[in-house]
């Protein structure tokens, strides 16, 4: 019998259920705060994996094979291998054909060796996890998950305090920012990450934004590949999305821009071609510029020089999604000015195109309004 709302009169009690069938996490209150329960239960749903049902009958089909395999004393840091390093994220990502071989080639080793729980022996894997913008509730949840996990994490300048604080507590931390272009470092960072994972290491590296995104994150892939070392990509918030979201300006918009392109605003080799600076020039399409506080005169020149107009509409975001963020608006005619009386600093972006005028929520309410939209983008 349950009574619902009445613990008194009920013989049992359902408790909120987080199903990752065969595994099954039950929260209950015991029937004083089944509100509390629910909110546990949400709490702990966004931490479990989805696919951690998976991992689970993946174990069950390999249990009797492994029980035949090893004995009973090498058994559990086996499976603690399994569930912690690379095999258990490869099935919690999808790969379960990886997950099969990287199963059978731990069975091997374990044969040969029968390694202790906690044997620095096996090999260890590298997270390539995009942070977001800034903000950790940006965070997705598969980097919440990994940097549970990970055992070290390299990070970057644009990684703050409030991201690394959702990491796992006893996690050692290495700094490994650097200024734009700084080849040695960039080597260091390989090394550091081949070291790492070779002594068994789980290594989340950690890097502003989207690790895809003007982030090297290709850079580092290939590394690991050439050493075989098992790799996760996470994906992240680029700045331009979350600098977007943050300042209520839309990158497309019906009316006001069909395409958008993210451009490095520095790299001296990548001025692009005459012909696609016309394109950035028209403004029904957006063009986001990533690290281009210092280039900005130079930027504004090439797109007078390719036919965009004084009234352009610009924006700048500087620490979007962060306390401290601002939002500048401007035209081409003036925003270099603007600029250096506010002393806009990196990381901040520069947005340029029609949506760039409707960065504020007022502007934004206008757009409803057909009529002002000429207006707003004047
Ligand atoms: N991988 C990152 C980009 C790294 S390049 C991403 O996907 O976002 C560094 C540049 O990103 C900075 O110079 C700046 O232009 C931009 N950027 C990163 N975080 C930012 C933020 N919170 N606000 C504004 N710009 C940011």
């Amino acid at each position: 019998m349950n009574v619902v709302d009445d613990p008194e009169l009920s013989s049992f009690i359902f408790p909120a259920i987080i199903d990752r069938s065969p595994l099954i996490v039950a929260v209950s209150s015991a029937g004083h705060a089944p509100v509390l329960a629910r909110g546990v239960r949400e709490q702990i749903e966004a931490l479990l994996p989805a696919r951690l049902g998976a991992l689970a009958r993946f174990m069950g089909r390999h249990r009797k094979g492994v029980q035949r395999a090893l004995t009973a004393g090498g058994r559990r840091a086996f499976w603690e291998r399994i569930v912690r390093g690379s095999v258990g994220t490869q099935v919690l990502q999808g790969q379960e054909a990886q997950a099969e071989s990287g199963l059978r080639r731990e069975l091997r080793a374990s044969q040969l060796t029968t390694p202790q729980a906690g044997d620095g022996a096996a090999l260890g894997e590298v997270y390539l996890i995009g942070a977001g913008p800034g903000d950790p509730d940006l965070l997705t949840l598969r980097a919440l998950q990994l940097l549970q996990q990970a055992d070290v994490i390299l990070y970057d300048r644009l990684v703050g305090e409030a991201v690394l604080d959702r990491a796992r507590r006893d996690a050692q931390r290495i700094f490994v920012g650097k200024e734009s272009g700084e080849r040695g470092q960039q080597d260091r960072i390989h090394a550091l990450l081949v070291e790492l994972a070779s002594r068994g290491k789980r290594v989340a590296r950690l890097k502003g934004g989207d690790p895809f995104v003007f982030g090297r994150g290709g850079e580092e892939l290939e590394i690991l590949q050439a050493h075989g070392i098992p790799y996760t990509v996470v994906p992240g918030i680029t700045a331009a999305l979350g600098a977007a979201a943050a300042s209520g300006l839309p990158l497309t918009h019906r009316r006001l821009a069909q395409s958008v392109t993210f451009v490095s605003g520095h790299g001296h080799e990548g001025e692009g071609a005459l012909s696609d600076w016309r394109f950035f020039a028209n403004p029904q399409h957006t063009v986001v510029f990533y690290m281009g506080v210092a280039q900005l005169p130079r930027i504004v020149a090439r797109l007078r020089a390719a036919g965009a107009a004084a009234e352009h509409p610009v924006a700048i975001i500087e620490r979007a999604t962060l306390p401290q963020q601002r939002v500048l608006r401007g035209a081409l005619a003036d925003i270099a000015a603007l600029a250096a009386a506010q002393q806009v600093e990196p990381p901040a972006l520069l947005i340029v195109g029609a949506v760039a005028a409707v960065a504020s929520v007022e502007a934004l309410a206008a757009l409803a309004d057909p009529k002002s939209v000429s207006e707003a983008v004047a």
